[in-house]
């Protein structure tokens, strides 16, 4: 019996986003830099494809030299990227560089963007990303972006022009962007943004080019830069004590998952602009001329910007708190602006000038990093003014209709705190990342409420209202609840406060592939998410399997705590394929969700509600061999993959790696860019090629040609190229179908390489020397044939094979033909062997 899988209604935020991160504490200079920052009225929009496309060199110059108001708009999240420093892959991955995306604009003082769209993966040419994204909605995200944001500026982080030269997502970015331009100040484009939104015109449009895009320096160095822009992005900031080149250093380095950490560089250094559109520039010295950067922008701004340069000239390093009344005066001229763009921008970093310069700490920190709808948690409110001023706590606010009178003056350097029990509402919703929450297609993400198009994440329901008078002036400042904690090996810590439902459950194993009708138990975690859940939990399943027994009882005391509850899953006779969900029913309500925790330390930690299912295949599959020795690269899931079709496996590390630990094994499997990644390799070539000389396989996985770090890689010659192939449908024609590869102990047909998942494979060898037999050939539309995905050779009694194939991505996906195939790689010769074994006895 099938049943219906009832999932989570999820609600929709309408809040501002703060991030839950360690509080600023920023001394005389960075306030200084806010204030000069305070005096620009001027902004830039940097736009390109995936998190790590963005230029932070350029991105820095703008927001901490040049002053401007400046946000890099990725239009995806970067989920087809790989993964260096751990497991997750895919939407997990868009989750973690989402995060990177932040830490790195924390550092290089912009904001962050993003649009509803995926990265799928590579593509060749935007007319395939602009087919497999919806260009209309992306199109309208890019425009309303530039609505919203309404920038000065746009740069272009890729050429428009030059379709087939770089990724597809890259030259569409440009492409969506040039269109944008345009359309943001057109009523009848996209009309619905403008109950949300107003129209802007951008005044001009840029591309930032390099010598890159003209193939050499030397090409660069002649092409015509009439109508290019260029900027010392070396410049040095003393207020930091950093090159601007420095900055955009350590924000690159946030890009961990994508192996970017990298060496700081000082010293002048060119960055060039290419003008594309909007008005013409006269003199080629400022991309702003023409426009109005000064307080004389908005109409009342004159007197404001009389007080925050007067402020700006005298500021008092060591005591901004001086400043002050002025700064209140001038905020309270803030309030009768007309120009809602400017006025609510500048309250906002007029705000923070203030709070900065009182040394003001306004904390509401949980007891708890997560807790369930209906829960009390205890909040530990702290509000510190370090300064003269004098500023009274009047009361603390939330939106839930909490109000808590105070009327504390706070006086200076005197700490005042208390505790608050607050409940959480029983309807709230989980903090999970929005663009999650529905399933959407391989472009898109759905994102049901509008008015979050274009966040970076989720906006924090849980918040305090602090309302203070300050020199009698009322100002109020909105603090998301955090879990300020410390841990004795690690310091202070910050943690985002999460709210999570009462219950939620995985199956422990994500792809179950049986290859026989043999029953198999599989353990279904269920986490509690308070205290006292009891309940019941069942299994859906595919029609032609089976579960028993139907429902087991569920009672956790703690929140927190797992229960495990083993069911027995009964496979079909024949090959089939489906998926088997669990369901926590609790009182009259139904949860089909798993929580993910994300935990790294160059990001905030992060809760992730994914929809809880396990593939299951029941298929055919005879295997040679056992016992498989992997040595893992930059990290993937293959090793379990393995053992779930009956391999022993057994990660070596590369201080194992010997000639006596591998006579144990019949296979050794390379994991991905382990040649890449794994330094100690370039001493182990030898003894490798030796256990292979002794009738051992050695399958390798891909790597990219740049940055190897052996030059022999395989036994014999072979030249890793950038040849790959995208599309996951891209028919495989087998150029030796007699080889025992496709054959033994599995018969490999077309059946095998369908089903597979974001790309055939990538980085595949275009040359090799004549040992190397090809065994498939593919290509993508339009391309010649690449034969380099699966070569073969025997190297003494056992057999080399390299792969660009990915396997990498299709075994964590269930894909019962690659199984099937890597199966026969792994047996390849083994039963010559035997009958070798044989004969000597
Ligand atoms: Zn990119």
């Amino acid at each position: 019996m099938q049943k219906a899988l009832k999932y989570l209604f999820l609600f929709v935020f309408t809040c501002s986003i703060l991030n839950a991160q360690k509080p600023k504490t920023p001394s005389s200079s960075e306030i200084y830099e806010s204030i000069q920052k305070l005096n620009f009225l001027g902004s830039v929009l940097y736009v390109a494809a995936h998190p790590d496309d963005e230029n932070t060199r350029l991105i820095s110059y703008l927001s901490n030299h040049v002053k401007a108001r400046t946000a890099y708009l990725s239009i995806t999240r970067g989920d087809g990227g790989q993964n260096l420093i751990g497991p997750e892959i895919r939407e997990l991955l868009g989750v973690i560089r989402t995060q990177e995306l932040l830490e790195a604009r924390r550092i290089d003082g912009g904001e962050q963007f993003f649009t509803r769209a995926n990265d799928f993966g590579f593509s060749k040419h935007p007319d395939e990303t602009l087919s497999i994204w919806n260009k209309d909605e992306v199109l309208s995200d890019v425009v309303l972006a530039i609505r919203k944001f309404k920038p000065d500026i746009i740069i272009n982080r890729f050429d428009h022009r030059s379709p087939g030269s770089t990724h597809g997502h890259h030259t569409s970015s440009a492409m969506l962007s040039f269109e944008a331009f345009d359309l943001a100040n057109n009523k009848t484009a996209f009309p619905n943004q403008l109950n949300q939104t107003s129209l802007w015109q951008p005044k001009r449009l840029f591309f930032n080019t390099s010598w890159w895009f003209y193939g050499s320096q030397e090409n660069f160095d002649k092409a015509d830069k009439s109508n290019m822009l260029t900027f010392d992005i070396g410049t040095y900031y003393p207020l930091k004590g950093l090159s601007n080149n420095e900055v955009a250093a350590l924000a690159r380095s946030k890009h961990l998952s994508q192996g970017f950490g990298s060496l700081t560089q000082r010293g002048s250094q060119e960055e060039y602009i290419e003008f594309l559109k909007g008005e013409p520039l006269v003199n080629n010295e400022n991309i702003f001329a023409g426009i109005e950067t000064s307080w004389n922008r908005v109409k009342g701004g004159k007197a404001i910007g009389n007080i925050l340069t007067e402020v700006e000239r005298n500021f008092n390093f060591t005591n901004p708190s001086e400043h002050i009344p002025q700064l209140i005066e001038a905020y309270k001229l803030l309030q009768n602006i007309e120009d809602e763009y400017w006025k609510t921008q500048k309250i906002k970093e007029l705000k923070s000038v203030i709070e900065m310069c009182a040394g003001l700490y306004l904390e509401a920190s949980a007891e708890t990093h997560m807790a369930a709808p209906s829960e009390t948690v205890n909040i530990n409110i702290e509000a510190v003014n370090r300064s003269e001023t004098p500023i009274t706590l009047v009361s603390l606010t939330n939106t839930d209709g909490l109000n808590i009178l105070k009327n504390i003056s706070l006086n200076n350097n005197t700490k005042f705190s208390f505790k608050e029990a607050i409940k959480i509402k029983d309807d709230a919703q989980p903090t999970s990342p929005y663009w999650l929450n529905s399933k959407g297609t391989l472009g898109m993400y759905k994102v049901e409420n509008k008015s979050l198009i274009g966040s970076p994440e989720t906006p924090r329901i849980l918040k305090f209202d602090f309302n203070l008078l300050i020199e009698n002036y009322p100002i109020t400042f909105t603090k998301n609840i955090i879990q300020r904690y410390s841990e004795p090996d690690k310091g202070e810590l910050y943690s985002p406060f999460e709210i999570i439902p009462e219950a939620s459950a995985k199956i422990t194993e994500k792809v179950i592939i049986l290859n026989s009708d043999k029953q198999h138990d599989i353990t279904v975690l269920v986490k509690a998410g308070r205290d006292n859940l009891e309940g019941s939990v069942e299994v859906c399943h595919p029609k032609d399997w089976n579960v028993y027994p139907e429902k087991q009882k569920v009672s956790i005391a703690h929140k927190g705590e797992e229960q495990t509850l083993v069911f027995t899953l009964i496979p079909p006779k024949n090959q089939s394929e489906g998926y088997i969900s669990p369901i926590v029913h609790i009182g009259d309500k139904d949860y089909t969700k798993e929580l993910i925790e994300i935990d790294y330390e160059h990001v905030p930690n992060q809760i992730v509600l994914l929809p809880s299912e396990s593939k299951v295949v029941r298929l055919d599959i005879e295997k040679q061999g056992e016992n498989i020795a992997y040595i893992q690269g930059a990290g993937d899931t293959v090793p379990e993959s393995l053992e779930q079709i009956g391999y022993h496996v057994r990660i070596l590390k590369p201080e194992e790696i010997n000639a006596e630990t591998l006579s144990l094994f019949d296979a050794v499997v390379v994991g991905i860019r382990a040649y890449n990644t794994v330094d100690e390799l370039k001493y182990k070539q030898q003894i490798l090629f030796d256990f292979v000389a002794n009738g051992g396989n050695m399958i390798v996985q891909y790597n990219t040609g740049r940055g190897l770090v052996a030059d022999n890689l395989a036994p014999y010659d072979l030249n890793i190229s950038r040849d790959r192939v995208t599309d996951e449908d891209a028919e495989v024609r087998f150029i030796n179908p007699e080889h025992p590869i496709l054959n033994y102990p599995n018969k490999i047909t077309e059946k095998d390489f369908e089903g597979w998942t974001q790309e055939r494979g990538l980085y595949y060898p275009n040359s090799w020397s004549n040992e190397f037999t090809p065994i498939l050939s593919m290509n993508d539309k339009n391309e010649t044939p690449k034969d380099g995905s699966l070569l073969v050779s025997k190297y003494g009694k056992g057999h080399y094979i390299y792969t660009g194939l990915s396997f990498f991505r299709e075994f964590p996906a269930g894909v019962s033909g690659a199984y099937r195939l890597f199966t026969n790689m792994l047996s390849l010769g083994k039963d010559d062997l035997k009958e070798e074994a044989k004969l000597n006895d």
